[in-house]
């Protein structure tokens, strides 16, 4: 496939609710002259992420997004995995940390995550994030980033947010809920997909 890239002056659909996401990925993406506009200020629905996969989910969303608006758009699918449970709860981190009666709660979510592991010899756990841009014609590219490391348990420190504090990442020994935020940035499964769409979309 031709690569295909985002001009200057380009209107880029950020396919996400979360206000969060939509600040740090327009940040990023402001020195590029890329101007950046929620799927939540345009009206677009949110479409159910029904993948089996972190890209397939990244896809629908984006895929979506473009088909809507009528613009590229930028979608990002994230989550958590852990070796002894053959990389759960993956694609439904999120729904770990969901309360019965709505809402989430991430020191419930790594509560129940740890549970499951039991005791064993590999405490392997990575990070995934899988950037799809999508075009209004339906051609997807996704670009994934990951950070490989281990879960320890309790969690440690404050920082960051979701399963950052059960998450040592490999050649450290602070978790991302410790470590300083710049930090956690310069090496994250996030800034990996960031940096691979800079690469080959911007
Ligand atoms: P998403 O919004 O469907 O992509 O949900 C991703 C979930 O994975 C979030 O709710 C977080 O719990 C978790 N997650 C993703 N990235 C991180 C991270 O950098 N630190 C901690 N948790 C993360």
């Amino acid at each position: 496939m031709a690569e295909r890239r985002l001009a200057r002056g380009q209107r880029l659909v950020i396919a996400t609710h979360n206000a969060g996401k939509l600040a740090e990925i327009g940040a990023l993406l402001a020195p590029y002259g890329i101007e950046t506009i929620g799927a939540g200020a345009l009206g677009l629905p949110e479409p159910d992420e029904t993948g089996e996969t972190f890209a397939a989910n990244a896809t629908i969303k984006a895929v979506a997004a473009a088909k809507a608006s009528g613009l590229p758009a930028l979608a990002d699918d994230s989550g958590f995995c852990i070796a002894a449970l053959r990389g759960g709860p993956g694609v439904r981190t999120a729904d770990a940390a969901m309360l019965p009666g709505g809402g989430r709660d991430y020191a419930v979510g790594m509560a129940r995550v740890r549970a499951n592991c039991g005791e064993p010899d590999d405490v392997g756990a990575w990070f995934v994030c899988v950037l799809a841009l999508a075009w209004p014609d339906g051609e997807v590219e996704v670009f994934e980033g990951r950070v490989d490391g281990a879960w320890v348990w309790p969690p440690r420190g404050a920082n960051g947010f979701g399963f950052d504090p059960m998450f040592v990442p490999a050649g450290h020994v602070e978790t991302f809920g410790e470590m300083d935020p710049a930090t956690k940035h310069a090496i994250s499964h996030r800034a990996a997909a960031f940096a691979l769409f800079e690469a080959k979309a911007l």
